[in-house]
């Protein structure tokens, strides 16, 4: 009888945590690190909310609450989705997480049998496929493409849908593109599910990065299309709008108050509930007029960042990036890099076996990673299926703009160093596979 249960081996990862084990060996090999990997804001939550959670710590408010969230929290939040996606929400279809994460494993749990469909972008967050897979649902990548400003066309994925279609998720701004999905998008996608899809089809919502948006692009939820908020799940929370990533804390609304039960009962079998002080600092940030400029302050802050990291990118030859309108991500396309490097033909060279574990963009990752100390994460990250043929990196520019412009600096010459990527290719820890 082996340890181990066999279902967990169906289950993925997200290697922007595990990325972390790489910069640590590259690091022990003396190399200096800057670090572009990591998808959460470098800012710290702020004075006004924190404040709120020693409070209520020191009021004695440290007890187990409703597992569905405390109501004021679950009011503010059916205000805040009432205003900026003007649907109407009863706050017993709220359920609070910790985090905006447990909200993909609970609806594949709730809503996938074996065997049904979850369509997914690809690249994509990759709790996404690592829950279809682990719960033995069929992945179906719906493809973003460059070209697209990594959206998809309604068509697109009209073919994918089929009476097996369960779950469609959906997310905007994107991680790992930045990538937003606009309005006119999302009524056509409204169009094609009622016109092909089977009633009992679920739209999964993640639009955990809503309030981080550019150039005067509003964020617009699915929920918003007549007839859509019914089938809808809204994701959210307040990781990164708020910089609350450590606090973990999340909300979803539910298409309706049985469905929140599901979500109520799992909460009530894994975490029972999210801390009564950390909700109350989570209502404060929805509730406060202060929080507005703050979040604006960051947002603006990102703008910055990414008007410098675009151009400088584009600047790099073999080099494409687009100028993504959310998130704080930018996504670039390194394929002829990939090529004149020699991260090609090396692939080519590997073993079946070895091909399955790693891609040209990742050998290009690991080679700036151990040879030119910057840390990316390669597409095969944001889901392996599609992934074929796509050379990208993220990039998270959530880094002060002394380490974007040194990092840009070292992608640069990092690039164009065919004789150190010739050593990495005999180097076994950088190559890892
Ligand atoms: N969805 C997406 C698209 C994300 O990028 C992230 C965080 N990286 C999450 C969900 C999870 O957010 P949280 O930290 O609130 O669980």
């Amino acid at each position: 009888m082996a340890v181990i249960a066999e279902r967990i081996a169906a289950m993925g990862t997200e290697n922007a945590f595990k990325i972390g084990d790489d910069v640590a060996r590259a690091q022990a090999r003396g190399v200096d690190v800057i670090r572009f990997t990591i998808g959460e804001p470098d800012f710290d939550s702020a004075p006004h909310i924190n404040q709120v959670g020693i409070d209520n710590i020191l009021a004695g408010n440290t007890h187990y609450t409703d597992p569905a969230g405390i109501k004021p929290l679950r009011d503010a939040v059916a205000a805040h989705v009432r205003k900026t996606r003007e649907i109407d929400v009863d706050p017993r279809q709220v359920i609070v997480l910790p985090g905006a994460k447990p909200a993909i494993g609970y609806s594949m749990m709730s809503y996938v049998n074996p065997g049904d469909e979850v369509i997914y972008p690809s690249p994509g967050f990759p709790i996404y496929e690592s829950w279809v897979t682990y719960l033995g649902g069929k992945p179906v990548p719906l493809v973003l493409r460059e070209e697209n400003g990594f959206a998809f066309d309604a068509e697109e994925l009209e073919a994918l849908i089929t009476p097996r279609t369960k779950l469609l998720m959906l997310c905007s701004p994107s991680n790992p593109t930045g990538g937003v999905l606009s309005r006119d998008l999302l009524e056509r996608v409204a169009d094609v599910i009622r016109k092909k899809a089977q009633p009992d089809l679920r739209v999964y919502s993640d639009e955990i990065y809503e309030q981080i948006t550019f150039d005067g692009f509003e964020h617009f939820s699915i929920a918003s299309v007549p007839g859509m908020r019914e089938r809808t799940i809204i994701a959210s929370g307040h990781s990164k709008g708020f910089a609350m990533t450590g606090w973990r804390l999340g909300w979803t609304v539910l298409p309706n108050e049985e469905e929140a039960g599901l979500f109520k009962q799992l909460n009530i079998n894994t975490v029972s509930c999210v801390p009564p002080f950390i909700q109350e600092a989570g209502r404060e940030a929805l509730e406060s007029p202060k929080t507005t400029k703050v979040v604006a302050g960051m947002v603006a802050e990102f703008k910055r960042r990414r008007d410098y990291v675009v151009p400088a990118l584009n600047d790099i030859p073999g080099i494409q990036c687009n100028l993504p309108l959310g998130a704080f991500y930018v996504f670039p396309n390194v394929g002829d890099v990939c090529r004149e490097i020699g991260a090609l033909d090396f692939y080519e060279t590997l073993s079946e076996e070895r091909r399955a574990r790693t891609s040209p963009a990742t050998l290009l990752q690991r080679h700036l990673l151990y040879y030119h100390g910057v840390a990316l994460v390669d597409r095969r990250s944001f889901g392996v299926l599609g992934s074929e043929g796509q050379h990208f990196l993220r990039l998270s520019y959530a880094t002060d703009m002394d380490s974007i412009k040194e990092g840009v600096a070292r992608i640069r010459k990092g690039v164009s160093d065919r004789a150190g990527f010739e050593k990495f290719t005999r180097d076994a820890e950088a190559l890892g596979v």
